[in-house]
């Protein structure tokens, strides 16, 4: 089996009949959705046209939702429906990152993630959904495609169909029959400011996109607030930053002792910073979810697939490591520690900074962010917040080497078209001028050359810098419209 939805878009006359009776069945709060109808508008009058698009989860045969889910609380059912269990949620909106079709949301009552589950309990007793029972003119079809006798086999077989963002390579598995590409595409007619009759990105008090301002080109007249925007803020931010600190503090200074083991000793003071940046990522991580009390789910229920589950593993073993090196320079073990002892807890450390690179590939929703640069970025940024703490004169060469993976991130070839619509988010904000260069890069290095290569500003500016680059970097891929 293999359930699928079929949406006919020469039938649909966008009366959301469906997305009504999604609401009533699954008691769906107000301010988010299961599924919608889009309404998209093309040409200038008298010559203009309106169309409708049903949009909803895909259940996608490679759902990234389910990959990324820490604790299986998402998951592929055998018949092909992708079912989510609230009872396991962490609410960690990892799923909200990765879906790239802003499918799921997280539900104001329950505070776990939701979304359209081909409503399997009447799928499981031979009833069809709401959604297609309500619908006036048999627009929405949904059948088992394994199935050679089911309706939507027999469309598919007769109709070429599309389907959104197949370049995901995630299968997905809501077929449209003569869809506009307009209406598929998000970017095509970004969300506007402000809608006739609903809440647009701008009244929930967020940015939205650049529009296009052609004459005649698509524009979206009709949506619902993005569900995905803004769904990791600045407490993940903050996690990117104080975890390259956490990771620096131990790094640049075990470097340095195995480097010029005359010169430079690893003392339990850069452990401890390195335990205390590491305590405050781990309180970030916490803050942020949803489900707090949850928290520990991620090691004790743990969905191995998932980047986040084995960082989390990382930040517990590295956490571990870095006790052991405290308490032994406390005292309370023989001192110094082994090398390998630290040579282990080094490679942890840098595990611990790039983890995060591939916890962010899984995040399909975010094109920036599939960067092959990120995990060496990622410790690049490790070893400049440690050397801004334990190592100023290490900044002469690490800031411009930052600057240099910053520029290409942001100026390089983006692969995708939302890739680089993210990057020129990023490049239009003035924050990124004045925060990230000037005062993040350029002062700082004019500060070590000029004044002193220990310069106290410069060091804080150097871990200023860093912070606004972090919350551009989460923050911009998010602006760009999934749906
Ligand atoms: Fe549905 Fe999105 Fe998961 Fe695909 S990735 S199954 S569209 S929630």
């Amino acid at each position: 089996m293999n359930y699928a939805f079929l949406i006919d878009n020469r039938r649909c006359i966008g009366c959301h009949a469906c997305s009504v009776a999604c609401k009533a069945e699954h008691e769906v709060p107000l301010g988010v959705a299961r599924t919608w109808v889009k309404y998209v508008e093309k040409g200038e009058f008298p010559e203009t046209r309106r169309t409708f698009t049903v949009t909803r989860c895909n259940h996608c045969d490679d759902a990234p939702c389910v990959e990324i889910c820490p604790t299986t609380a998402l998951f592929r059912r055998r018949d092909g429906i992708v079912d989510f269990d609230g009872g396991r949620c962490i609410g960690c909106k990892a799923c909200i990152q990765g879906c790239p079709y802003d499918a799921l949301y997280i539900d104001p009552a329950a505070e776990t993630a939701a979304k359209c589950n081909f409503c399997a309990h009447k799928i499981e007793v031979g009833l069809e959904p709401p959604c297609v029972t309500v619908c006036p003119t048999q627009a929405i079809v949904a059948g088992d495609l394994e199935n050679p006798r089911a309706r939507i086999v027999e469309i598919l077989g007769r109709h070429p169909t599309q389907v959104r963002k197949p370049e995901k390579g995630t299968r997905p598995k809501v077929f449209y029959v003569e869809a506009d590409t307009a209406a598929l595409v998000p970017a095509a007619a970004p969300p506007p400011e402000a809608y006739m009759w609903a809440q647009s990105p701008a009244a929930a008090g967020l940015p939205p996109m650049p529009l296009t301002e052609e004459a005649g080109a698509p524009r979206r007249t009709y949506g619902v607030k993005e569900q995905h925007r803004n769904s990791w803020g600045f407490k993940v931010s903050a996690y990117l930053w104080t975890k390259s600190l956490a990771a620096g503090a131990f790094l640049v200074p075990a470097l340095q002792s195995l480097l010029d083991p005359g010169r430079t000793a690893l003392t339990a003071g850069h452990s401890l910073a390195a335990a205390f940046f590491l305590a405050l990522t781990g309180a970030l991580l916490v803050w942020d979810l949803r489900q707090p009390g949850r928290f520990l789910w991620t090691l004790t229920r743990p969905q191995w697939r998932s980047w986040l589950t084995r960082g989390s593993y990382v930040l517990a073993a590295y956490g571990l490591l870095l006790g052991v090196h405290v308490l032994a320079g406390l005292g309370f073990l023989t001192w110094p520690l082994p090398a390998a002892l630290t040579v282990l807890t080094l490679l942890f450390a840098a595990a611990t900074a790039a983890y995060t690179a591939f916890l962010f590939g899984q995040a399909k929703g975010r094109d920036l962010w599939q960067s092959p640069l990120l995990a060496p970025h990622l410790v690049v940024q490790a070893v400049l917040g440690g050397a801004a703490l334990f190592a100023p004169s290490w900044l002469l060469w690490l800031l411009p080497v930052n600057g240099l993976l910053v520029a290409a991130e942001v100026w390089g070839r983006h692969p995708t078209e939302d890739a680089a619509r993210a990057a020129r988010l990023i490049q239009q904000d003035p924050r990124f001028t004045t925060g990230v260069l000037a005062a993040g890069h350029l002062l700082p290095l004019a500060l070590l050359w000029s004044v002193a290569t220990s310069s106290g500003t410069a060091r804080l500016l150097a871990l200023g810098g860093l912070l606004v680059w972090e919350h551009l970097y989460v923050q911009a891929p998010q602006r760009v419209p999934n749906a």
